[in-house]
């Protein structure tokens, strides 16, 4: 594995990085939060960016919104909010990176002949160019770590073995994967905290780092956020928009991540304490954050 040092390592430089395919309800309204706490605790900046690489689910009314409610709760980025959608060509130039390498495949297949190996794609398969394709990248047997400071030491033996992800899909779309491991490169970002959704997700993406000889960031993932049946609540199962602006929405989010605080009078007066109280050690002990009955109506 190459190591290059990189300077701007030592700075802290966290994001948020929603996904416009609906409008900020609770949850990410907690993982903001999380990801902004830890950023200005470590004095460091902390930036929005916006995920939608994936046009066909994305859109741009909800992005407008999801900036509206973050602006609302004063969770401000420290630089100008990038737009994935606005960079294709890097993520362009990063596959062709792992064409050169020989590690990605055109694929024809199917959804219906991936069917028998339920949405896996196990193995390269023989395809052709010349057909509407996607890009995909091959297994590997290589084993990553993490130390993640709130879910302890995450170990992926098997993650990249029977599965080859695509990293630009038939329609011309990147994927989530190459694009939140350029992105966070390219952007220098020095930490990643998100929702523990996102640990499948790790594995394919130190993976990248690798294969382009990337430093990877620090990653932590904030407990999950389940409805009162368990399920991570989100867009799919009805999560309802938050209000804007609205202290004691606010002040729940912040019960979630272990804050307590005692009638702050504003937004501005409870994320300042919020910012003095944060300590993502208080989390780790926690599997998962299950809502409680007063916050139903807010999802
Ligand atoms: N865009 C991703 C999402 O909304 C999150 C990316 C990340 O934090 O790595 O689920």
């Amino acid at each position: 594995m190459s190591h290059h040092t990189n300077p701007e390592q030592t700075l802290y430089r966290g994001r948020f990085a929603p996904s416009p395919t609906g409008p900020l309800h609770f949850g990410s309204l907690v993982s903001a939060l999380a990801s902004y706490l830890d950023a200005k605790k470590q004095h460091g900046s902390w930036i929005i960016r916006i995920e939608d690489v994936d046009g066909t689910r994305c859109k741009s009314s909800f992005t407008e919104q999801i900036t509206k409610t973050l602006d609302s709760y004063q969770l401000f980025s420290d630089e100008s909010i990038r737009v994935q959608s606005q960079h294709i060509n890097i993520y362009e130039q990063q596959l062709s990176e792992l064409k050169k390498q020989q590690i990605v495949f055109p694929c024809n297949c199917t959804r219906q002949s991936l069917a028998k190996y339920s949405g896996n794609h196990p193995t390269e398969c023989p395809s052709t160019l010349n057909t509407p394709h996607s890009w995909r990248l091959k297994t590997s047997s290589k084993i990553y770590q993490c130390q993640d400071s709130i879910q302890g030491t995450l170990l992926f033996t098997e993650d990249l073995k029977n599965n080859c992800p695509v990293l630009k899909r038939k329609d011309g779309f990147f994927s989530y994967q190459l694009a939140v491991v350029v992105d966070d490169h390219f952007q220098n970002i020095s930490h990643l905290v998100r929702g523990a959704d996102l640990i499948e997700t790790t594995a394919q993406q130190l993976h990248l780092y690798d294969l382009f000889g990337w430093i990877p960031p620090n990653i932590c993932h904030i407990p999950l956020i389940t409805n009162h049946s368990g399920d991570k609540i989100s867009k799919q199962n009805h999560a309802k928009p938050i209000k804007n602006g609205h202290l004691p929405t606010l002040l729940r989010a912040l019960h979630y991540l272990k804050i307590d605080l005692l009638e702050p009078s504003s937004i501005t007066e409870a994320l300042s304490l919020a910012i003095e109280a944060w300590d993502a050690s208080k989390l780790k002990e926690i599997k998962n954050l299950p809502l409680e009955e007063q916050d139903l109506h807010f999802i």
